[in-house]
């Protein structure tokens, strides 16, 4: 269901309206579409800040970013340019997210991590810092896969108190997590003084999350849908989403693309949905989502769609490593 709490911002400069919906820190609200800056292989287009400055040309306001993308500089560019072009009036207008690297989750290396992105990122805070993984590696690497030997338990303690530190210094207005499962967050909750604000995971048609999502909906913990296409041409990624023969018919019946099914499916289930796309067309295609809705017998056809994961992990998982297997990984709940 959609958060009660969900405003409407109107966006005159591109003619769009975004949704929004206030976080568990009542920091500002976080827009319902955000703008994926994942491109695979990381840092392989060379147009990132043009791509970015169009975005929010477009009306997105909302931009996730991470250490692993190399997608923090551009992005700083493109909300500088963005800022001296009067896209936007002040920074306030703009949500930022990004992300610690599984190489930075270290007690005593969080700070300076998000020390690092802000720089990189050219901002005295982020609106949301998010612990990628809750996988821990060696010092040192950003690199996905990780390699194996280096995998490392993960310190909940440290990490999360370091967390908290970012938001008390004003580095991040809210901390949250990202691929975290119900029972992982539930060891976070009992651990944290400052609860996480966010989860953000997988969430598509095909990988629907319903436990999860009605477990941080009872904890207060807002999910970001991530890979909502299904992510095709990455190492994370596959075509099956947008193969699927359901969403194909539902699309072709109500004249809209099987990627603006998948969105407005996400949105109405209560999430804020990050799309990525590098493409003008796509990016405005991604963004009219908000001016129609799906039937109950189209949403009905779409809960019936077989269930399975996208993106286990497995890169994550080794026989010598904390996590055995991907059943260990996500604690079943795959
Ligand atoms: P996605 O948004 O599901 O899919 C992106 C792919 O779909 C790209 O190949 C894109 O190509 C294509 N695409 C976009 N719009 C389209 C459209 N309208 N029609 C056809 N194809 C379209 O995948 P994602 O990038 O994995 O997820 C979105 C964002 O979530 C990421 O960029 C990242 O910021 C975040 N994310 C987070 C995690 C995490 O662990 N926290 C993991 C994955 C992703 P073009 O660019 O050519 O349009």
């Amino acid at each position: 269901m959609r958060s009660g709490l969900a405003e409407t911002i109107q966006r005159s400069m591109a003619n769009i309206t975004v949704p929004n919906t206030r976080l568990n820190t009542n920091s500002k609200a976080i827009p319902l579409l955000g703008f994926g800056t994942a491109e695979y292989p990381f840092g392989s287009s060379d147009n990132v800040r043009e791509c970015l400055l169009d975005a929010i040309r477009l009306g997105y306001r909302h931009f996730d970013s991470a250490a692993l993308y190399q997608s923090e500089q551009p992005l700083g560019e493109a909300v500088a340019e963005a800022l001296e072009l009067g896209l936007v009036n002040s920074r306030e207008e703009l949500f930022i997210t990004t992300k610690l690297w599984c190489s930075d989750a270290h007690g005593d290396r969080v700070v300076p991590a998000l020390q690092t992105s802000l720089k990189n990122l050219g901002l005295e805070y982020v609106d949301l810092y998010l612990v990628h993984w809750p996988v821990c590696v060696k010092a040192g690497e950003y690199e996905l896969p990780v390699k194996k030997e280096d995998l490392l338990p993960f310190d909940y303690e440290g990490v999360w108190k370091a967390m908290e530190e970012c938001q008390q210094l004003g580095l991040a207005k809210s901390i949250g997590v990202s691929n975290f499962s119900c029972k992982k967050l539930e060891k976070l909750l009992s651990i944290s003084e400052i609860p996480p604000a966010v989860n953000q995971v997988e969430v598509n048609p095909l990988w629907q999350q319903q436990k999860l999502r009605q477990f941080c909906n009872e904890k207060g913990i807002h999910i970001t849908a991530y890979s909502p296409l299904g992510a095709k041409g990455t190492l994370w990624g596959s075509d099956r989403v947008m193969e699927s023969e359901v969403l194909q018919e539902i699309a072709k019946a109500i004249g809209k693309t099987l990627a603006q099914v998948c969105l407005r499916w996400a949105y109405e289930q209560g999430v804020s949905v990050l799309a990525k796309s590098f493409n003008t067309e796509r990016m405005k295609e991604n963004r009219d989502i908000f001016d129609w809705s799906l039937s109950r017998d189209e949403l009905n056809k779409i809960s019936q769609i077989p269930q399975k994961k996208g993106f286990p992990g497995v890169e994550f998982v080794s026989p010598d490593g904390p996590y055995k297997s991907t059943e260990e990984l996500w604690d079943g709940e795959i």
